[in-house]
């Protein structure tokens, strides 16, 4: 295709650099007079150096013009398509939201991966890509601009994806590297620790012969007017170290939880989480025996939660951690087994006596035999092993039947309870135990 109307670009037909540009600002002013929004999607493709080196100009350009036909076909009439640069794109797409305009860009993404034949050969194209959302009196090349930072910030996260602006990252109070958005839920975690709004949840993990095996505290984090959950602030707790303080303050309010429960008659055993960076300091287990001390709790009724690679990692301080948990007395499981990068050939060597099968294989059952299949293989490690098997998440009957018959010792999920406050647990335990009579 050869496109020679004027102010297009000849090779994609989209419209070209400067008309592009009175373009975005013709559309800025209509999205304010009519204040409706505006997105700005700015598309880079990867390594297209690359791609010019291998095929030539010529192949460069044919590349190019295959990947502007399929922007053009994916995006609907009323976007308007710019050639910025050499492989440089922007779709300006009017009405569209923030979550509309990632769907679109994730659509994109996809899109332009199929794989192309030139030149009889095949290669699969990828692209970065930055989205900015227009603010009301924002001018357009103030918008570009934004959206073209995002589109870096995309690349320098290694390309394939899409960054929104305001999610570059920004130096946060450790020197570290964070988002805008994890910027913000350090703040939010820094003013919880400040005015006691952590608090633990638990989760009962219930043998298969009804037993209650343990119950797993879960940290949750109360801001006045939301609660945020720990998959969103343990990320940032870990980055900035903050993790390390939180893991002290679990240690502590679980250890005195296992205290009160033994007081009140349903002893049992309380799991809690370690992560990396508690276990990489060295203050770790001076703060696991000052837990145990004030809380004056045996060592028998507390259980740490690490995922597999802790146990694995050579490191001094974290063998020297985990020799000292043993010593002390206190239970160890394996947490997420079976995500990531499992190796079952060394579970074996590991001093856990716990095996907690992820979620990832329950969710899928009773449907995917070949995930029952793998429970009912690690179910039989484990014990074989002489450790005890949890199955994590089962969210109902046909779940717990299908691990029952995978032959695990005990579940934990939705299905039995889901994580509730200190008091609640406790009234759940109580309740549990006099039915048992
Ligand atoms: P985890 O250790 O695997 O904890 C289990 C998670 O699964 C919890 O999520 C729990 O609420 C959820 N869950 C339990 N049953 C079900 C179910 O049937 N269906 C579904 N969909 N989910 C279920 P939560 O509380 O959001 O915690 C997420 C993760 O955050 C935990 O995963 C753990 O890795 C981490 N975490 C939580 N508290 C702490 C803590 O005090 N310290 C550290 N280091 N990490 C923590
Ligand atoms: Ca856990
Ligand atoms: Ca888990």
């Amino acid at each position: 295709m050869h496109d020679n109307r004027p102010g297009r670009d000849p090779i994609t037909g989209f419209l070209s650099r400067s008309s592009g540009l009175h373009a975005a600002a013709r559309a800025v002013t209509e999205a304010e007079s009519t204040a409706s929004p505006l997105a700005v999607l700015w598309m880079d493709i990867d390594r297209f150096r690359q791609i010019n080196e291998s095929f030539g100009h010529a192949g460069g350009d044919h590349v190019i013009a295959l990947v502007a036909e399929r922007l053009r076909l994916a995006l609907s009439g009323d976007s308007i398509l710019l050639r910025m640069g050499s492989d440089e794109f922007v779709a300006l797409i009017p009405s569209a939201v923030l979550q509309m305009a990632t769907e679109i860009g994730a659509m994109l993404l996809v899109e332009i991966e199929r794989p192309l034949l030139i030149d009889n050969l095949l290669m699969r194209p990828s692209m970065s890509m930055g989205i900015a959302l227009h603010e009301a009196g924002e001018d357009s090349l103030r918008l570009l601009e934004r959206a073209e930072r995002a589109m870096l910030e995309a690349k320098r996260r290694g390309g394939k994806r899409v960054v929104v602006s305001g999610d570059e990252r920004v130096t946060g109070r450790q020197g570290v590297h964070l988002a805008r958005e994890e910027l913000a839920v350090e703040g939010d975690l820094h003013r919880a620790l400040e005015s006691g709004g952590l608090s633990l949840e638990y989760q009962p993990l219930v043998g298969v012969d009804g037993r209650i095996e343990a119950v797993e505290a879960l940290m949750r984090c109360n801001l006045p007017r939301r609660r945020l959950m720990p998959g969103k602030f343990i990320p940032v707790a870990e980055k900035t170290g903050l993790i390390v303080r939180l893991g002290e303050w679990s240690l502590l309010q679980g250890a005195q939880f296992a205290a009160r429960l033994r007081d009140e008659g349903v002893a049992t055993k309380v799991a809690i989480n370690v992560s990396r960076a508690q276990l990489t300091s060295r203050s770790f287990a001076p703060a696991l025996q000052a837990a145990l001390i004030c809380a004056n709790v045996a060592p028998a009724l507390i259980e740490l939660e690490f995922t597999e690679s802790l146990f694995l990692d050579v490191s001094e301080t974290v063998q020297n951690n985990l020799r000292s948990v043993r010593a002390a007395g206190v239970g160890m499981a394996i947490d997420d087994f079976g995500c990531g990068y499992s190796s079952l050939s060394t579970l074996k060597d590991l001093p856990a006596s716990k095996l907690k099968l992820d979620r990832s294989f329950i969710k899928v059952l009773p449907e995917d035999r070949r995930a029952y299949a793998v429970v009912k293989a690690m179910a039989m490690l484990g014990r074989e092993l002489g450790m005890t098997v949890i199955a994590e998440g089962v969210e109902t009957a046909e779940q717990q039947a299908a691990v029952e018959s995978a032959a695990v010792d005990a579940v934990q999920g939705y299905f039995h309870a889901r994580p509730m406050p200190e008091e609640a647990m406790l009234a759940w335990l109580k309740e549990r135990t006099t039915h048992e009579f």
